[in-house]
């Protein structure tokens, strides 16, 4: 791998690109963005200033990442991922001035090491996605996600735990304060809170 940004990207030179990138067409990368080595964004992705991608991240066509998101290392965005951040969305003051940057407040977006968030899907200001979380297509993620959990839907609800794989991690054993789960294909074991197990099954 040697890495390429297609001539009709838009690079800010206030912007630092990690080794071995692939930015491809008609990306904008905003001032003070800092990507890490050998990610991957796609056609029309547009990543917001300040905000911070991880290595071996893949940002797929069309994505929107706005100011305050950051995403730790093996992040996947699919197609038309938006990560947000302003909670109150209004374009003007109450007595009708035109807001400024200094009017609002930025709720930060936080995706963790290895998640993948399915194409289309919104995560709303101020959520963070858990290490290894799989959020299901077209979702609109509107709390937090756990390691390992899977969520989908409007608004996004858990439904079970996801191994590091991709499978579907299946119950081995329940006890007081934490539950033992293991992946039937990779056979790797992962522990969750009882809790945060009770809330998949209430699909809360
Ligand atoms: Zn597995």
């Amino acid at each position: 791998m040697s890495g390429f940004i297609h001539l009709s990207a838009n690079v800010s030179p206030k912007a630092t690109i990690g080794e071995n990138c692939y930015i491809w067409h008609e990306a904008q990368i905003r001032e003070g963005v800092t990507i890490g080595s050998e990610s991957i964004i796609g056609k029309g992705a547009y990543v917001d200033f300040g905000v911070t991608v991880g290595a071996r991240c893949k940002l797929q066509n069309g994505v929107f990442v706005y100011h305050g998101a950051t995403l730790e290392e093996g992040v996947m965005l699919g197609p038309g991922v938006m990560l947000l951040n302003d909670k109150t969305p209004r374009a003007i003051t109450p007595d009708g001035r035109l807001k400024s940057a200094d009017d609002w407040q930025v709720s930060p977006t936080h995706i963790s090491y290895g998640a993948g968030i399915g194409g289309g899907s919104i995560i709303l200001p101020g959520v963070t996605v858990g290490r290894w979380a799989i959020v299901g297509s077209g979702s609109v993620v509107t709390r937090d996600v756990p390691d390992y959990g899977l969520v989908y839907g409007n608004p996004a609800r858990l439904h079970g735990f996801v191994c590091p794989c991709g499978q579907r991690l299946q119950l081995v054993e329940q006890m007081t304060e934490s539950v033992e789960l293991a992946c039937p294909q990779c056979q790797q074991h992962i522990t969750v809170t009882t809790k945060t197990y009770r809330s998949a099954i209430n699909h809360e």
